[in-house]
């Protein structure tokens, strides 16, 4: 080989377009690392329409550990106290269908549960749905992307009546203000950020608000930072929507044409004048004033959010809230403005599209509509009833199921629940309560796998060939350029076969993803996230945008909706064809700080690394970038608790505590701390920032609160 293949970054949503090589060319040298194992060449590729070439650190040494720590064949123990041993695919397979029968007949289908990730290609996500929800007729898949953008998802459904973002990147470069809330995006979603930058530096009246309570590496480039007290999102947009509203800065054309609910959120906004929300905040009045200034002097805002927002026990309001300044102002459905939040996975939207939650089924449906359900099966081929009514169980949920013993096979792929779920102890203490569990993926050790009865090597990236949708929609064939490590096969492929073994030959006689993905697509037709019009064969030569081909959007054929921008005829897939406005009143963090814990605890990510680490602690660049977990802490309370720099703290919480070296700074307000979220227990000893965290969750999108706990500080020195 040696032209360069075009694929995806399979990190972040940002969704940039790579070439890889392989790492002899002719008359160059090998490419290796630096202990001179060989490594595919990556670089940006050009044509890509959401990056231009561009690529961070993650994507250009994404090859850098696709030999290292292979899971490259089954293995399987009786017990968790035994150590595993390699079996064949037959053995393993075996025992796997074995188990399933087994519990379905004696526990019924919902005591199953298959756990996967934003990682999957969409050919996985679809054939896991098929299986789960088709098959075995309980709806128990959930994703990693309950953690991650579910309150995204809820929030748009809510008021808009159906997911998807409605803008685009080219918005970055259109927009005269970005509101940016919750989400660190020079470090989480850097090209989106790099995009944003270079339009803000070139166009002098182009504003940039920040919201987030660190000074993050975003942050230092804002011509406004409101670094507002953890949990008081709300209470900030309300305030903004309130000083629109009294300097008459609203869109009453658009208010009365396109939306309802109106008079109800004016009579929340009304109780939110700016002394009060200054005061909840932690913010000067005159920097809430500025915020809103900058809102009402711009034509085009363009809202940016991400886990800040999501990971709350108020995430679909803390959504619905930013949508409402959107739909106040009119600033939707139009080049340069919109809300739009920014997904964390490679493929968290191809997720979204194939029904890769437990409440919703392919094509943007839900478990809960009956019409849904029956146009699912039918297009399966499957007897009517055969899709539960009953949403499966979520995430967190899933944990309590392990807990109670009411799940009787817990099925993981592609995802490391024993680092990144909330409330670790309680988590892992489930896990060593599963009847039976599988775990299914590309790497050896991780912390999951001490929890499994069953190893399955996945293929991963570049070994096999599949689709993924990045954060703007945009539809990206993602070839195999190499062939899988030992015995790995592609996740829809072992899926498929368990299938097949469990008597559903038909349902799974495909040959190949490019028949998986053609099947999928037809289950988008007249959706909105129509993809009909797209095939294996069509996206070799490029990424396309959808909805592709047109999408029906309210009661009308919007044409100009291909592709770009949602919403642009200004009607929405509601039954009036009106978004919806939401009225909520800010309820704050569901963990308060108080006497005995007096600090909030904020966790995210950092620049380099990913999730928890199971490819980026593999690849020396990256892991040396940040070798060690830390704590941020401000000066004034480093002084008070009487901790030096780089003085190991110990951060307790209701539920355990991590040990990890003090890094003062300014950057963190006074009574807050932050804990980076990348450390699992192979990583790091007793540096687990989920020790911390409580499962508390939305109660409308069921993510968690990952973002904020109740700590208190002790120095180790002390102990
Ligand atoms: Fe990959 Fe995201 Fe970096 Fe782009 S910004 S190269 S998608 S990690």
């Amino acid at each position: 080989m040696t032209k360069p293949v075009k694929t995806l970054c399979p990190y972040c949503g940002v969704g940039c377009g790579l070439e890889v090589l392989p790492p002899a060319l002719p008359g160059k040298p090998v490419n290796r690392d630096s202990a001179g194992t060989p490594i595919w060449r990556v670089r940006g590729d050009q044509a890509h329409p959401s990056s231009k070439g561009q690529v961070c650190v993650k994507g250009a040494t994404v090859t850098g550990a696709l030999d290292k720590d292979r899971l490259r064949y089954p293995m399987m123990r009786d017990s968790l106290d035994q150590p595993f041993r390699q079996v064949t695919w037959e053995a393993a397979l075996q025992r796997v269908v074995r188990e399933l029968k087994t519990v379905h007949a004696n526990q019924g289908p919902d005591a199953i549960c298959m756990y996967g990730s934003g990682q999957f290609q969409t050919e996985d996500y679809y054939i896991a749905q098929k299986l789960l929800k088709g098959c075995l007729g309980t709806n128990n898949f959930d994703a990693n992307s309950r953690l991650c953008m579910s309150s995204a998802v809820a929030g748009y459904i809510q008021s808009f009546g159906s997911d998807g973002p409605p803008a685009c990147y080219d918005d970055l470069e259109q927009t005269d203000c970005a509101f940016l809330i919750g989400t660190n995006t020079a470090e989480c979603h850097p090209i989106v950020f790099n995009r944003l930058l270079k339009h803000h530096k070139k166009n002098r009246h182009v504003k940039m608000i920040v919201v987030d309570p660190r000074r993050t590496k975003t942050a230092e480039k804002a011509d406004l930072h409101l670094a507002i007290k953890p949990g008081t999102d709300i209470n900030l947009l309300n305030g903004i929507a309130h000083l629109l509203m009294r300097w008459g800065k609203f869109d009453s054309l658009f208010i009365d044409e396109c939306t309802s609910g109106f008079a109800s959120f004016a009579g929340v906004i009304s109780q939110y004048p700016p002394e009060l929300v200054a005061r909840a905040c932690g913010i000067r009045v005159d920097e809430l004033e500025k915020a809103a200034r900058y809102w009402s002097e711009s034509q085009r805002v363009l809202s940016l959010w991400s886990m800040g927002i999501n990971q709350s026990s108020e995430g679909t309001a803390k959504c619905r809230t930013i949508i409402n300044l959107h739909l106040m102002t009119g600033t939707i459905g139009k080049p340069g403005c919109g809300p739009f939040s920014l997904t964390g996975q490679p493929n968290a939207m191809g997720g979204r599209e194939a029904g890769g939650l437990a409440h919703i089924l392919p094509g943007y449906r839900v478990v809960k509509n009956p019409q849904h359900r029956q146009e699912v099966e039918q297009a399966w081929q499957r007897p009517p009833g055969s899709i539960s009514s009953q949403p499966g169980l979520a995430a967190w949920d899933m944990i309590l199921g392990l807990e109670n013993q009411s799940v009787g096979v817990f099925w993981v792929a592609a995802t490391n629940p024993a680092v990144s779920m909330p409330d670790i102890k309680r988590t892992k203490a489930a896990l060593l309560k599963s009847r039976f569990t599988i775990c299914q993926d590309a790497y050896y050790p991780t912390e999951m796998a001490d929890y499994a009865h069953v190893l399955l090597p996945a293929a991963q990236w570049g070994e096999k060939t599949g689709i993924m949708t990045n954060s703007e929609r945009v539809v990206n064939y993602c070839p195999a350029f190499r062939e899988p490590v030992g015995e790995a096969r592609a996740d829809w492929e072992i899926f498929a076969e368990v299938g097949r073994r469990l008597g559903f030959e038909k349902e799974f006689a495909f040959a190949n993803s490019a028949e998986v993905y053609a099947e999928f697509v037809q289950l988008t037709r007249d959706r909105i996230c129509d993809m009909s019009g797209l095939s294996h064969d069509l996206l070799k030569n490029g990424p396309i945008q959808w909805p592709f081909p047109a999408c029906a959007v309210g009661d009308t054929i919007d044409a100009t909706a291909t592709g770009k921008r949602l919403y642009t005829n200004h009607r929405f897939p509601t039954e009036d064809g009106r978004a919806k406005f939401s009225a909520f009143h800010a309820k704050g963090l569901a963990e308060a700080p108080d006497p005995n814990y007096p600090f909030v605890l904020t966790t995210g990510r950092l620049y380099g690394h990913w999730h928890t680490q199971s490819r980026t602690g593999r690849i020396e660049k990256v892991a040396g970038m940040y070798p060690n977990p830390f704590v941020e802490i401000h000066p004034r309370d480093a002084a008070r608790i009487g901790i030096q720099e780089g003085e190991v703290l110990e951060v307790r919480s209701r539920r355990g505590f991590a040990r990890v070296p003090t890094k003062i700074t300014k950057a963190i307000a006074p009574g807050t701390v932050f804990i980076p979220m990348h450390w699992g227990a192979l990583w790091a000893k007793h540096a687990e920032v989920n020790a911390l965290t409580h499962p508390e969750v939305c109660p409308i999108s069921l993510e968690p609160e990952l973002k904020a706990c109740a700590v208190q500080l002790i120095p180790t020195k002390n102990l």
